[in-house]
């Protein structure tokens, strides 16, 4: 089983926690076309390799992000939202 360190709560085993999407794929305006919109929604980069995304430790509550590698499945220790790069 894969273990995930959540930064508030340290290293969990992997079923504890939900994706949350990539890093950086901010919701665009209210009044944005439908094509922004959609852009928004559905299309992902989808990366094969190092990827920063944003997770969901279930438990507490905690939203935060997680550098992983999508090829070897290594995942760095979480760091809160507020955190720098
Ligand atoms: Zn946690």
């Amino acid at each position: 089983m894969q273990i995930f360190s959540c930064p508030f709560c340290g290293p969990r085993p992997e079923p504890e926690f939900h994706f949350g999407g990539e890093l950086g794929n901010h919701r665009p305006a209210p009044d944005c076309s439908p094509e922004a919109w959609a852009q928004y929604l559905h299309f992902r980069t989808n990366p094969r390799g190092a990827a920063e995304e944003i997770w969901l430790h279930i438990p507490c509550g905690e939203l935060f992000k997680m550098h992983r590698d999508t090829v070897t499945m290594t995942a760095l220790p979480g760091r809160a939202l507020g955190d720098q790069p």
